[in-house]
């Protein structure tokens, strides 16, 4: 993927990076996904949750040694946010970061890291008193571990992680001088949900290719089961929804190239397009019949590595959440805790 020039394919080419429009890195992230989602995983999270940041957030000294570095593969980056206890909350984090000299120790757990163990580089945000910050925490700091997440049934070829930091030392010059508040993290992952929602594209194609041939392949009752009007029912439902979906990812494209796209419009998408994507799935399992839940057919296979799409980058019920209050003017994130008594 580095030799293709597929990380962090937005930024300048001064970082070696391939400096193309967003339509094109789209398209990048569409043909990763079609072959598997966790494949676009590691490229959104290498780009947008690593790359971005530092490109973004970081010192000339930070983008100089590490976007190089990054582009050619030659180093792998995380992205930590996400805790036990703080999902689709993260200003409830718990990791701190408390100043010490001229530096900083950090103390916390995160959770579901993509890439985590196999990273060189851990993108880490934690909260200080004075707001929430970020910092590069190298593979080797004493106190700082990743051991991976076994036992997933979804994004099987990614590696999950939880990142411990256990009194983790960490230099001034390791902070992302620019990032200030949770509003650095939450733009990086509105980078990051760009790519999913053109991802998410490419995986219900590919599950819509497969089940067209399938269709037109398998005999059932004297023919081919593609004459069955309630199977084109089907076909034509995905065709429509890829359809409609991929205009939506391209204009999108086109507003973030003229710098008027707005974070809703990305959450609008990325709920869209993963669920779309995750009915395709659906979809073409059930008309693949039995043949659907082997691991040679991809419907199943996507299907449940978009549950995990469905969750991550603000799951689909989160995003609802944001659309919402952005057209009627009413949050609904928190609500009563307790029930009303009487
Ligand atoms: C495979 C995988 C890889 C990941 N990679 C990363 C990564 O690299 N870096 C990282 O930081 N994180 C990562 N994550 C974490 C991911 O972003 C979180 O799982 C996600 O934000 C949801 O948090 P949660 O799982 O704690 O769910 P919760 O927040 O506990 O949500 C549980 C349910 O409650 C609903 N819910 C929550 N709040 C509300 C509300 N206000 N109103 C209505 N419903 C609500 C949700 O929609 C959901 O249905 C990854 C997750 C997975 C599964």
């Amino acid at each position: 993927m580095a030799g293709l020039g597929l990380f962090g394919a937005t930024l300048p080419e001064k970082y070696g990076c391939a400096g193309i429009d967003n339509v094109s890195s789209g398209l990048i992230m569409q043909e990763l996904e079609r072959g598997d989602s966790a494949l676009r995983s590691f490229a959104s999270v290498q780009s947008s949750l690593v790359m971005f940041p530092i490109f973004t957030y970081g010192s000339q000294e930070q983008k100089d040694r590490w976007l190089p570095l990054l582009a050619q593969g030659k180093a792998v980056g995380c992205f930590g946010l996400t805790e036990p206890d703080a999902g689709s909350d993260p200003g409830s984090m718990k990791t701190r970061a408390t100043r010490k000299g001229d530096g900083w120790v950090l103390n916390g757990t995160k959770m579901w890291i993509t890439n985590g163990t196999v990273a060189d580089v851990a993108v880490v945000w934690a909260g200080t008193g004075e707001g929430f910050r970020g910092f590069l925490v190298e593979k080797g700091t004493p106190g700082f571990s990743a051991p991976e997440i076994k036992g997933k049934l979804s994004l099987r070829a990614s590696v999950t992680s939880e990142l411990v930091l256990e009194d983790c030392p960490v230099p001034e010059s390791n902070r992302l001088p620019e990032a200030l508040s949770l509003r650095a993290p939450l733009s990086c992952l509105n980078q990051a949900r760009y790519g999913i929602a053109w991802g998410a594209v490419g995986a219900a194609s590919s599950c819509y290719d497969e089940a067209l041939r399938y269709a037109q392949q398998r005999i059932m009752f004297d023919g081919p089961i593609a004459r069955f009007q309630l199977v084109q029912d089907k076909l034509v439902w995905m065709l429509n929804e890829i359809t409609k979906a991929q205009l939506l990812v391209w204009r999108l494209g086109k507003l973030k190239d003229e710098g008027t796209l707005k974070h809703t419009q990305v959450s609008l998408a990325k709920m869209n397009c993963v669920w779309m994507a995750r009915e395709c799935a659906r979809m073409a399992r059930d008309i693949e019949g039995a043949n659907g839940i082997l691991d040679e057919y991809c419907a199943m296979r996507h299907m449940q590595n978009l549950e995990s799409v469905y969750t991550y980058e603000g799951t689909h019920d989160v995003h609802k959440l944001v659309v919402g209050a952005d057209i009627t003017g009413y949050e609904a994130f928190r609500t009563a805790t307790k029930p009303t008594e009487g």
